[in-house]
């Protein structure tokens, strides 16, 4: 895999070692290393005819397409910052995005032109609106096409160190913040593996990546850029459908892709699934939420190719610790292991008064990374609470064992204080859901009189199976504490669940509050 400190001289080796294979293909439009590195040039030119200059913020609210990652490299090329909005996002919460990134360009869907417009009288500093579509004098094509394909001057502030992307944080745990992140961030942990030799991530030039997380969400544009950099043809998703990624396994040629362990539960539910869907397919990554490890040990079994796990957050571009393929053994005593750190960054427990804890023991994790963000966008407060002498606090409550490996507890947000103890919810649900009646699982603290807190589960049932509190408590006493046993029951369809597949426990929290 070539290094190159740049997204622009990336697309430019490329365009030049392998033109004519495939850099980006979307809804059967193929892109080639050519033409994506010229389309990345014609892009650029557009944007300074906009006035773009470095550190200007230019939005996207929509849909991934082969458009998200041409504007990517048009950006990369100029200095440019990408702001990607979740399209599901509420009008407020577009506005939010919107005028606190203080984006002076944006490129919707059209689905979302109207609600644009309405917002636009709040929005002072956005000059242009361009629509996410081939079609018609205001989309995308007639904005972009006719400017020309050579490299437009490349003393625009567009270095290594610049920033190229700008992430809002979904708020599962508070108010969104945009996270800005550099260019040489995103493969920062790629150039500490090739100088220690080692290839936990494994990325092939003949790979054929599939991308299913939304480029709104760190782990979008991280594994796209970590495809290209390898020379990969990626294939870009407009979302995820269980049966449209099937069909890929099956048909289409893919080879690995990065996905978020819910995708996994719902791939593995689809009727007549089995091992002769996955035959292509050689690596798939996956992290953003806790895997449970008996639909791990069913990945293993029915899908039989790699598997690698990453730990991070969108504050760490993405990964900083790493369960290799080699730690996958089944029944293997790593298989509870978020992974561990890769070298050249460190993991620590601490207490609260930030002092590293002995190995085993439980407490807040730090990150020390070269794959830090810049800081949050305009604020400096939060940024210096949240970086300090260079740690990142993750807000994870988890241990590190005597050999490095990271083991995660859950959000220290989320911990419910019952009396005193702590109680993590994920080892309850993990306990809830090995019971044969309970698809799905989650625990949240209520207020409680007595003790502060008390535990309370939010059971999805199995489809037939109606288990009862009693049995579930019944259940659970041969296997946790007694004080980690839920108190309340409420039993529902679904979980509620962000892009990235994680539960909203907050949600659970809100609506058991207005209930009382
Ligand atoms: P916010 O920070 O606003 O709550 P968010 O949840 O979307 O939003 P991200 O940066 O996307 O923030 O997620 C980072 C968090 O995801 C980590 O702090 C951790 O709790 C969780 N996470 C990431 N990878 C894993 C993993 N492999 N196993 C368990 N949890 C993970």
């Amino acid at each position: 895999v070539p290094r190159f400190p740049t997204l622009s001289a990336t697309a430019a080796h490329h365009a030049r070692a392998r033109p004519d294979a495939v850099a980006v293909e979307c809804e059967g439009r193929a892109v080639t290393f050519l033409e994506f590195h010229r389309r990345g040039n014609r892009t650029a030119h557009a944007l300074i005819g906009e006035g773009v200059a470095p550190g200007t913020r230019v939005a996207y609210l929509g849909r991934d397409s082969e458009h998200y990652h041409e504007l990517l490299l048009g950006c990369a090329r100029t200095g440019a910052v990408l702001v990607p909005a979740d399209p599901r996002l509420t009008p407020g919460e577009v506005a939010h995005v919107l005028s606190d990134s203080g984006a002076e360009l944006l490129f919707a869907d059209q689905d979302h032109l109207a609600t644009v417009a309405a917002l636009r009288p709040r929005l002072d500093g956005l000059r242009n609106v361009v629509a996410l579509t081939d079609e018609g004098p205001e989309g995308f094509a007639a904005w972009r096409d006719g400017h020309p394909d050579t490299d437009p001057d490349p003393d625009l502030g567009n270095g290594p160190g610049a920033p190229l992307a700008q992430l809002y944080t979904s708020g599962t745990t508070g108010a969104p913040k945009g996270v800005v992140l550099a260019q040489s961030t995103f493969w920062a942990i790629n150039d500490l593996l090739a100088r220690h030799a080692l290839d936990w991530l494994d990325w092939r030039p003949d790979d054929r990546s599939l991308n299913v997380l939304p480029g709104h969400h760190i782990g979008g544009p991280w594994w796209f850029l970590q495809g290209f950099r390898a020379g990969a043809t990626n294939v870009v998703a407009r979302g995820f459908d269980a049966r449209r990624t099937l069909r890929w396994f099956r048909d289409g040629g893919i080879t690995t892709t990065l996905v978020v362990p819910s995708m996994l539960t719902i791939l593995l539910a689809e009727p007549g699934v089995g091992p002769g869907d996955f035959t292509g397919l050689r690596k798939v990554v996956y992290g953003g939420s806790p895997m449970p490890e008996t639909l791990l040990k069913q990945c293993l079994e029915v899908m039989g190719c790699d598997f690698a796990q990453i730990y991070g957050l969108t504050e760490t571009c993405a990964s900083a610790v790493c369960l290799p393929p080699a730690d996958h053994v089944p029944g293997g005593p790593r298989l509870r292991a978020a992974g561990r750190p890769y070298p050249g960054v460190a993991v620590q427990a601490v207490d609260r008064s930030g002092a590293p804890l002995p190995p085993g023991e439980v407490g807040e994790l730090r990150i020390d990374t070269p794959a830090l963000m810049d800081g949050y966008w305009r604020r400096p407060a939060e940024t210096a609470r949240t970086v300090v002498d260079g740690w990142l606090l993750t807000g994870d409550a988890g241990h590190v064992d005597e050999d490095g490996y990271v083991f995660l507890h859950d959000r220290i947000k989320d911990t419910v204080l019952v009396a005193g103890e702590n109680v993590y919810p994920a080892e309850v649900e993990a306990a809830l859901r090995a019971h044969p009646g309970v698809a799905d699982a989650a625990v949240i603290g209520v207020p409680h009189d007595v003790r502060g807190e008390a535990v309370r589960a939010c059971v999805v049932a199995r489809p037939g199976a109606a288990p009862t509190p009693r049995e579930l408590i019944t259940f659970l006493r041969g296997v946790l504490a007694d004080y980690k046993i839920p108190t309340s029951f409420e039993f529902l369809d679904e979980l509620p669940r962000n892009a990235s597949g994680k539960v909203l426990r907050r949600h659970l929290r809100d609506r058991a509050r207005e209930k009382g």
